[in-house]
């Protein structure tokens, strides 16, 4: 018999909602739990590899309610961004328009979910209400020199017609359309987050619950590296150049220099030089090429100057070279090249005929070309015989003693450039004046709203710089004539604070309040795809670090625990529209209901793992949900008598489960939940099949819908009130196992004749050593072993080992 799934997940969606059962305030009475899902992009659609994700959630959220916490668990929408904007390119719709549509669906999507959102705290980035606070934190940066504007070589995507974040290039193609990425020189927004790469970095050693791949891919994108800046003079040019290195140590095996063909050196060393036209072929070509292409694997090309550079610790000349494997957007856009213990210069060397000389003595039976490895300083004379960090250590002092270059580090972290040519973001909040320069939007004149336009096409420009009424405006200063920025910000911008913004949505006065900051950050746990590793979480990291240092956050760090979750793979493949494998799950809704899905998401596999997509997986959690359905409801044959053994298993067996789930869930195994309660239900049926007395079936089963609730809600509460308990299930306090009950009150003895293994039986722990006696002799196996001899000796160990001395 089936219960009526779609009949009580109705019944109580609505009334959750109704009665604003998951709306929370500041109670600074309770402990806060605050439960945060990466707010999503409103595509419309939820397809199952999501409800993977916001089940987990939800779970969480309701798991912490019933364990006493105010549990805070909100919802928003990342709704700026490209994906609406190219459809109103395509048809006209308005991207406002679109996205609202889809975050109405997508609220239908988690509402049938029977999500435990605090819907009274929904937040979308594309309100006014809501960037207006990202133009405000924009100008709070401006004022303390952290946004500032810059020409410089930037990330172009020719299709998406828009500069992207280093962080949104992916190995040199656009992360959004993966189109090659191309290099332009365009005056530009930046986010100086570089200012705070060593607190971004050495903060990550604290953060213990976070997935340590994140913290390790966070380290590797800040890249910090220790060794020494220094200049190199170009022979007879009375010109230098700067370089930076982290092997200072190997500064005696310089052969040669190579600088980027973008340098500004480049053409005073190549006027008037035999290779002039040569080189300027070459840097033609390579500006035509991507980043990719240039930093790709494989052969290097370059093309030498005709000019040298002078080592400047034995003022060797060593030739010069250009080359496009070297990038003047990193470091200082000149090497030191040293074959000897770099791969990349040797190969170069080799190729272009030029010195190789080592400066570490390589292990015993080294054979290799660049070495890498450990060793002691060779061919190098002060330095000779000294191991890397001395070194290292004496040359930098050489360096700064001769005032001709310093101790350094670098990090490979660039600033955060934040302005897009896009129609559908934030408005920058600036004005240029002719007289006054690049002036603020005053604070009271927030939010800049978006205009509307006629064509969202970006042209190259942002669509903003067509609209006459929007760009014209009156400098704050001087009041005269004056134009408003046009670009709009990265939403990445939007998506750096909205978890403080859920805790006081609708002030209108501040961005947020000190006071209600203080109750619910950090977040306790915040739960999204790794995906975000670096973008994302550095940006908010970076943010919260700014809002402390301006004393509004009173956190360093938003996220106390991270949590990544596996994808659902379906043919062999991630779910996604593209590869055309997603499962939506409006049919599962409908034949079978929110919580038989919300169970088999649990039970597909562990939560970080990838798991495989099985289409008889919920018909089989609804076959489950049912069969608990007719224990709870069905009339049973229950007798009155005193308690017996079988009432102390089947209470045993429910505490053991409890306390399983319980541990379960605290270390993210739930799978293994799910599956523990499918034992327990077996468990319930053998009992109701001998002789059940109603006590204890319903103690037992009470603690089962207890179990079952965060998992599947809504016939966890719908048996609950039918069961006559009172008050929502949702606030029930989590039970808790008994420990006596939980004990192992069963263990294997060894039976043993003449010290020799003969069979095993399960006793009481407490069994007596008569008792344990009489119970091994009257097994088979045992008589046989012992067969008409004569026990001369009994050695009882119980409950674990027995022997029989027979003679
Ligand atoms: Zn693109
Ligand atoms: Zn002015």
């Amino acid at each position: 018999m089936s219960y009526d799934h779609k009949a009580i997940e109705a019944k109580w969606q609505d009334r959750w909602e109704s009665e604003g059962v998951f709306h929370t305030s500041e109670d600074v009475t309770r402990p806060k739990f605050y439960n945060v899902a990466m707010y999503p992009y409103p595509s419309g659609e939820l397809h199952i590899g999501h409800v993977r994700n916001y089940t987990y959630i939800d779970l969480i959220t309701r798991y912490k309610m019933m364990q006493g916490y105010n549990v805070l668990s909100p919802m928003g929408w990342d709704s700026f961004g490209l994906p609406a904007e190219n459809l109103a390119i395509e048809t006209g719709i308005h991207p406002r328009e679109s996205v609202e549509d889809q975050i109405r669906r997508m609220k239908a999507h988690f509402r049938q979910l029977g999500a435990a959102f605090d819907w009274s705290r929904e937040l979308a980035s594309h309100d006014p209400a809501y960037y207006r606070w990202d133009q405000w934190l924009f100008l709070e940066l401006f004022d303390r020199g952290l946004a500032y504007k810059a020409t410089a070589p930037v990330n172009w995507c020719p299709k998406d017609q828009t500069v992207l974040a280093n962080e949104q290039v992916v190995d040199g193609w656009c992360e959004r359309c993966g189109t090659p990425v191309e290099k332009k020189n365009l005056a530009q927004w930046f986010f100086k987050i570089t200012d705070y790469a060593d607190r971004l970095l050495d903060d990550l050693d604290d953060l213990d619950d976070w997935p340590d791949r994140v913290r390790t891919m966070q380290r590797n994108w800040i890249g910090r590296s220790h060794g020494a800046r220094f200049r190199i003079e170009v022979a007879g040019l009375g010109d230098d150049f700067e370089v930076f290195t982290t092997r200072p140590d190997t500064i005696f095996g310089m052969t040669f220099c190579v600088l980027a063909p973008e340098h500004p050196l480049v053409e005073k060393l190549i006027a008037g030089s035999a290779q002039g036209e040569e080189a300027r072929d070459y840097i033609a070509r390579a500006a035509r090429e991507t980043e990719i292409e240039r930093l790709a694997e494989g052969d290097k090309t370059g093309v030498f100057t005709g000019r040298y550079a002078v080592n400047p610790v034995n003022d060797k000349p060593v030739p010069i070279y250009i080359a496009d494997y070297v990038l003047m957007g990193y470091g200082t856009g000149g090497i030191m090249a040293v074959p000897g213990q770099d791969q990349r210069d040797w190969d170069f060397a080799t190729k272009y005929d030029l010195d190789i000389i080592r400066t570490v003595q390589p292990s015993d039976g080294w054979d290799g070309q660049a070495y890498l490895g450990e060793g002691l300083t060779i061919n190098s004379e002060f330095l000779d015989g000294l191991d890397q960090a001395a070194a290292k250590e004496r040359i930098i002092e050489w360096l700064e003693g001769k005032g001709l270059g310093e101790r350094s580090t670098q990090y490979r972290l660039r600033d955060w450039l934040i302005s897009r040519q896009r129609y559908w973001g934030a408005p920058i909040p600036m004005i240029d004046c002719s007289n006054c320069g690049l002036v603020p939007v005053p604070r009271d004149q927030l939010p800049v709203e978006l205009p509307e336009v006629e064509d969202y096409s970006p042209k190259g420009r942002s669509p903003l710089a067509t609209v006459d009424d929007f760009v014209n405006t009156v400098c704050p200063q001087c009041d005269g004539p004056a134009t408003r920025e046009t670009d709009t910000m990265d939403t990445f911008v939007d998506s750096s604070w909205y978890y403080f913004r859920y805790a006081d949505p609708h002030n209108d006065e501040a961005i947020f309040d000190r006071s209600k900051a203080d109750y619910w950050m950090p977040v306790d746990q915040y739960i999204g795809g790794v995906e975000h590793a670096i973008l994302h979480l550095l940006y908010a990291r970076f943010i919260t670090k700014f809002l402390s240092d301006i004393g509004l956050s009173p956190v360093t760090e938003p996220f106390m625990r991270m949590f990544t979750q596996g994808m659902l793979v379906k043919d062999g493949a991630k779910m996604s529209k593209s590869k055309g494998n997603v499962v939506p799950p409006d049919v599962y809704y409908r034949d079978y209901g929110a919580d038989a899905l919300r169970l088999f998401e649990l039970f597909v596999g562990p939560p970080t793992d990838d798991a495989v997509w099985n289409d008889a997986g919920v018909p089989g959690t609804k076959r489950f949900l049912d069969r608990v359905w007719k224990m709870g409801t069905d009339a049973h044959r229950f007798v009155d008598r005193p308690p017996n053994a079988d009432d102390g298993r089947l209470m045993a067996e429910t505490h053991r489960t409890l306390k399983k789930v319980t541990e379960d869930i605290d270390r993210f195994h739930f799978n293994t939940t799910v599956s523990s309660l499918m034992s327990l239900a077996n468990v319930f049926a053998d009992y109701l099949s001998g002789a059940p007395k109603e006590e204890a079936f319903d103690e037992a089963y009470r603690i089962m819908i207890l179990m079952l609730a965060p998992a599947a809600p809504h016939i966890g509460h719908e048996l609950w009130e039918l069961r006559g308990y009172e008050g929502m299930l949702a606030g029930e306090p989590w039970p808790r196992w008994r420990p006596d009950l939980v004990a192992e009150t069963m263990v294997t003895m060894v039976v043993q004749v003449n010290g020799k293994v003969r069979d095993r039986v399960d006793v009481p722990t407490d069994i007596s050593a008569e008792a344990a006696q009489e119970l091994a002799l009257r097994l088979e196996k045992v008589k046989g072993w012992i067969d008409g001899g004569v026990v001369q000796k009994v050695i009882a160990r119980p409950p674990n080992v027995i022997n029989f001395v027979v003679g």
